[in-house]
């Protein structure tokens, strides 16, 4: 079936077909009928699916037909998300499924000035896609209304249920229409998760995709036993060896995200980072830079692993594995989006053995291993440019040294 075929405005088909949406994805395909039906939805599917057209093209539909009847001013439709980045992102979606017809859709976050968004939230919007913080924030300050919604969506459900503001949320619910529909899309979600959002909703239709294996068919992924230390010489090689490719690198923390920058930095790779610590402004232009290609390595923290969708990101590394087992599954899922293929090589050290472990356990698999024999190894602390930590200059030196000591002294005392 093509999207032509469908029952949806001529808009949203004229706006599917300028992005190059012909079919929809088999996730689309399941949802968009029982969106369009009214019926609330818990949707999971692996990583690059398309899970947000997936509602964003029923929600649009729907709230598009009915504003040509009903004039009544007011935000319709409410999407949560974990990160601001992702909010812009969403919100980018629905602007361009929803040119043409009359629907705004506006995308709200903290780390920025309120007094600007509170002006805009006075105005029309018919669609909302935010962060849970500032959300919360300028419900409780009386400027986000909530008696006019008829949907709500949490995208990256199982962690935005899982962040702590499982209070904040049925808060929320309580003060929407009580007639109102949810949606939840993932790419995993646990048990536990899964019971709290069936008592959120009533009969909820389950859509479930490619259960057994939660990792996308488009992403080749490995693991290589590095030393902690030689990190950042492979890091260095793999993108020596790769110059015009886009490697996004995942760290555990915000200092590891800077430490790995200055490495590359002695070694002349450009690379920029994004993580918690950065001024707004300047995340969302290192995503900018990144997304157009301007700079080919991002280093991140987990901030980035969910739901960020950046055009042919050819590499993830997961520089450290993550704590969190399912955030294998996100960070990896950075790449071989929609049709692409991608790689993702994780640098396990000794002391990530353990956590390597849980993620396989986690993903029901063993992770296949790229071996590296000791030549290879060898050879890649070799080729670093870093001087400090350039084996050969080191070498060398010592030679050098020994050369010298070795060297009959042309005054020799008797
Ligand atoms: P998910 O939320 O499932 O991780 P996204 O919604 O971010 O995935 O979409 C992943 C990529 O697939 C995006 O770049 C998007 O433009 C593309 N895409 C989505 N639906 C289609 C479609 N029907 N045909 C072609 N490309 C699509
Ligand atoms: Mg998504």
């Amino acid at each position: 079936m093509r999207f032509e075929d469908y029952h949806i405005s001529y808009e949203i088909k004229k706006n599917l077909s300028k992005l190059g949406f012909i079919k929809p994805t088999d996730i689309q395909f399941k949802s968009i009928p029982p969106i369009l039906k009214g019926e609330d939805v818990l949707a999971i599917a692996q990583t690059g699916t398309g899970k947000t057209a997936a509602f964003a093209i029923p929600v649009i539909d729907m709230l598009a037909k009915r504003k040509n009847t009903d004039r009544k001013d007011g935000i319709k439709c409410l999407v949560m998300v974990p990160t601001r980045e992702l909010a812009q992102q969403i919100a980018d979606v629905f602007e361009k499924l929803s040119k043409h017809t009359r629907l705004k859709s506006y995308s709200l976050f903290g780390g920025v000035e309120q007094d600007a968004q509170i002006s805009r939230l006075s105005e029309s919007i018919d669609i909302l896609i935010t962060t849970p913080g500032r959300m919360f924030d300028l419900i409780s300050q009386g400027h986000i209304r909530l008696d006019r919604i008829e949907i709500l969506i949490l995208d990256e459900a199982d962690h935005m249920l899982d962040l702590g503001f499982i209070k904040d949320i049925i808060d929320v619910k309580r003060k929407l229409p009580s007639k109102h529909q949810t949606l939840f899309f993932s790419a995993t979600i646990n048990e536990k998760i899964k019971k709290l959002a069936y008592s959120l909703v009533k009969n909820p239709i389950r859509i479930q995709i490619s259960p057994n294996d939660p990792v996308s068919k488009n992403v080749n992924h490995s693991v290589a036993y590095i030393k902690m230390d030689d990190k950042r010489f492979f890091l260095e090689r793999l993108a020596n060896e790769n110059p015009e490719s886009k490697i996004l690198v995942f760290v555990r923390t915000k200092v590891r995200a800077e430490r790995v920058f200055k490495a590359m930095e002695r070694v002349n790779i450009k690379s920029v980072t994004i993580h918690g610590d950065k001024e707004q402004d300047d995340r969302f232009d290192v995503m900018s830079q990144f997304k157009k290609g301007e700079v080919k390595m991002l280093i991140a923290t987990d901030i980035s692993a969910r739901g960020i969708d950046i055009p042919n990101v050819e590499y993830v590394v997961n520089y450290d594995l993550p704590d969190v087992p399912e955030n294998y599954v996100h960070r990896v899922g950075r790449t071989g989006r929609g049709k692409e293929k991608g790689f993702a090589v994780s640098f396990c050290g000794e002391e990530e053995k353990l956590v390597l472990k849980e993620i396989e356990d986690f993903l029901g698999k063993e992770i296949t291993e790229t071996k590296i024999d000791k030549e290879d190894y060898h050879t890649t602390l070799d080729l670093t440019e870093d001087t400090d930590n350039n084996w050969k200059a080191l070498l060398k030196q010592n030679e050098e040294f020994l050369k010298n000591k070795k060297k009959p002294r042309l005054s020799k005392k008797k």
